[in-house]
């Protein structure tokens, strides 16, 4: 009898101690967070990459994985709109709209929770910067297409930097106005083309690589996502308090509604070039929380045949459009542990403030739908 008490004495200390290593972990802040999205990135468009790859992706580094479930408050496929709007706000939308909810009202960011918290914050897109994905983390508007509205919910947010295509939206505006004027009287750095730019400037940083969307890898658009997520991340490390970093790789999506793979696989390999930047910077720094995940499959795509020694694979696409297949999600850095298992689009955000001890608050900014 003694000898079983003194057992499950120890077994309680044991239990407490685990515990206790538990909740510090939970209690473990992140100072800065990076967030990055290969758009229709599936578990299929990563192994195919995976399968070619001579060398091991960066992404099979990561030692916390997980899936999340992507449908909309609308639809059961989800379009980019709605699924950036539950990573970026923690709220199911319907498909097209931009961070408002169901009825309309903004709703709002981690994003503009970083600006309140006197974070410094960033978007990097393969896109137009004012696509549905980044500007989920920016704009409020009904439907994505209002490309207009969007580029002026720019000036809403006092966003410290920004890199990607668009430029067009900012300057041949139907309303007539030059959005590039606007931001340079807010201090702006107007860059155009990633190689001008100069981290060591002061004050904050528009950098256009393009009118509309940049070109696919395959088409010439050479290291511009590593490269832009290299330096978006030198400029806003130099803020004390912290910084949010919101990452796109753009063209998977693309790819697998053209259901090209070549285009898919160096999509994806180049989307992983700029997660190796971002996880080294992650491991040097060990104050960052970098997740990797993706807002739905594209494509339905299946590996129907392979060879591992040739490096090869037989590919069959089942649709043009978007699945509701679960997308991985990786995480590496204070909070990571929280981010695996099964769970809702939505929790990311949930798991973002938590990760940044950030409150949440009812939305009383300026920046509401406005159409
Ligand atoms: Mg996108
Ligand atoms: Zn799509």
């Amino acid at each position: 009898m003694k000898r079983i008490i003194i057992v499950l004495a120890v077994f309680a200390l044991l239990f407490s101690c685990k515990q206790d290593q538990t909740n510090q972990i939970q209690t473990q802040k992140a100072k800065n967070i990076i967030l990055m999205i290969g758009d229709g990135m599936g578990v299929s468009q990563l192994y195919a990459a995976m399968s070619v790859s001579e060398k091991p992706l960066h992404m099979e580094k990561f030692k916390v994985v997980g899936l999340q479930k992507t449908y909309s408050a609308s639809d059961y496929i989800t379009d980019s709109g709605a699924a950036g709007t539950a990573i970026a706000t923690g709220v199911k939308t319907n498909n097209q709209s931009i961070s408002v909810d169901t009825a309309g009202n903004a709703v709002k960011t981690i994003l503009e929770y970083a600006e309140e918290y006197k974070l410094a914050t960033g978007l990097v897109s393969t896109s137009s910067i004012l696509h549905a994905t980044p500007a989920s983390f920016i704009a409020h508007e009904l439907h994505r297409n209002n490309y207009e509205n969007i580029a002026r919910d720019f000036l809403d947010v006092d966003i410290d930097l920004f890199i990607g295509g668009g430029r067009k939206h900012f300057v041949q505006r139907e309303d007539g106005l030059n959005l590039l004027d606007s931001l340079r009287q807010r201090k702006y750095n107007i860059v155009n083309g990633i190689e001008n730019l100069n981290t060591r400037n002061d004050g904050k940083y528009a950098v256009f690589t393009a009118e509309g969307h940049n070109p696919e890898i395959l088409n010439g658009r050479g290291d511009m996502l590593p490269q832009s997520t290299q330096k978006a991340i030198e400029i806003l490390k130099k803020n004390d308090t912290g910084f949010f970093l919101m990452v796109e790789g753009s063209q998977i999506d693309w790819a697998g509604h053209d259901n090209d793979i070549d285009y898919v696989i160096t999509e994806t390999i180049d989307f992983d070039n700029a997660v190796a930047k971002a996880l080294e910077f992650a491991k040097a720094d060990g104050e960052t929380l970098l997740i990797v995940t993706s807002d739905h499959e594209t494509g339905g795509l299946t590996i129907v045949e392979g060879n591992m020694e040739t490096r090869t694979i037989e590919t069959h696409f089942s649709t043009e459009h978007h699945t509701s297949n679960m997308v991985p999600v990786f995480a590496y850095g204070p909070g990571a542990e929280e981010f695996g298992g099964i769970y809702e689009n939505t929790d990311i955000f949930e798991k973002m403030m938590k990760a940044f001890g950030f409150e949440k608050k009812v939305f009383s900014g300026h920046n509401q739908a406005d159409n």
